[in-house]
């Protein structure tokens, strides 16, 4: 049986006291527990930025790589071996800003990874400044007058490009947040768990308390039907006075990326035997060379 002092780590964090990231750690040691996970069938991947120090506090497998290529790496563990439970831990600017491309291309392959996407709506780690996220006119040391763009909304992107599991959560909910990602571990595909978290010292504006009394659950919605893709894009752009949290949208009618490649039917790659090429294949390579 698995417990959550499996997954308690030596190292402390390093996160400022009052962080958001606090109560996503405990959340997400909390689901792998309760989800029967041992730390050796788990590979966290991350990228850069406060976040994406999560790997280290934990006793699971980790791989802590380049800003914004978190996805790229979680996709190739995942094709090497899909037995393991890969899931990514980083910020919205690793996410969604240096890494948007990989973003969206997950989310089209519908790869077996849980995306938990700390978004605190502002770079953290390199003291304060504008995100993907953040809002219009965002006033930060890289936008004293306040930042132009739009702000992304990354569940309707995500719905855009054929999501099948799109949640939100927030680090003031550590209950609902475990539910979420014990959901989200159980996805077939490619599942976005995007948690709404305070920066204390960055972002003052989105605290505890602006994010508390705005947040509510989808699921107590009289009629809300997470199968309605429709009903979820409405919901995926709601932001302000109301912010729908939990599963937006789900669908386990489609089939994983790794589910449909050929050379993975006979099991994860690194279980089968290594292979070499034929006299055939040996000739094609011979031929790019003349
Ligand atoms: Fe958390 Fe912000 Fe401090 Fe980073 S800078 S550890 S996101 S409070």
């Amino acid at each position: 049986m698995v417990e959550l002092k499996d997954y308690a780590s030596p190292v402390r964090p390093t996160w400022c006291p009052g962080c958001g990231n606090f109560g996503i750690w405990n959340a997400l040691k909390k689901a792998l527990a309760e989800s029967g996970l041992a730390p050796h069938q788990v590979m966290l991947v991350s990228g850069i930025g406060c976040g994406s120090k999560l790997p280290d506090y934990t006793t699971a497998n980790g791989f802590l790589t380049l800003h914004g290529r978190t996805l790229a790496v979680a996709t190739g563990v995942r094709l090497a071996n899909h037995g393991l439970k890969v899931i990514c831990t980083h910020g919205d600017g690793d996410g969604y800003g240096e890494g948007g491309n990989h973003f969206v291309s997950a989310v089209r392959r519908n790869i077996g990874i849980v995306d938990i996407v700390q978004n605190n709506r502002v770079y953290g780690l390199t003291k304060g400044q504008y995100s993907p996220t953040s809002p219009q006119g965002f006033v930060t040391r890289t936008s004293p007058e306040g930042a132009i763009e739009q702000m992304l909304h990354p569940l309707a992107v995500a719905l855009a490009a054929g999501g099948t599991f799109l949640s939100r959560g927030w680090s003031g909910d550590i209950e609902h947040l475990v539910w979420l990602m014990k959901e989200a571990l159980q996805h077939r595909g490619y599942a976005l768990v995007n948690v709404l978290q305070p920066c204390v010292s960055f972002n003052r504006m989105y605290s505890y308390d602006w994010l508390r009394p705005r947040v509510y659950k989808v699921q107590d919605e009289p009629g809300y039907d997470p199968s309605d893709r429709a009903a979820a894009f409405v919901k995926a752009q709601e932001w302000g006075e109301r912010i729908p949290i939990g599963i937006l949208y789900r669908t386990e009618d489609v089939p994983a990326y790794e589910e449909k490649v050929p050379a993975l039917e006979a099991g994860p790659l690194v279980k089968q035997p290594l292979r070499t090429k034929t006299a055939q294949e040996y000739e094609l390579l011979k031929q790019e060379y003349v």
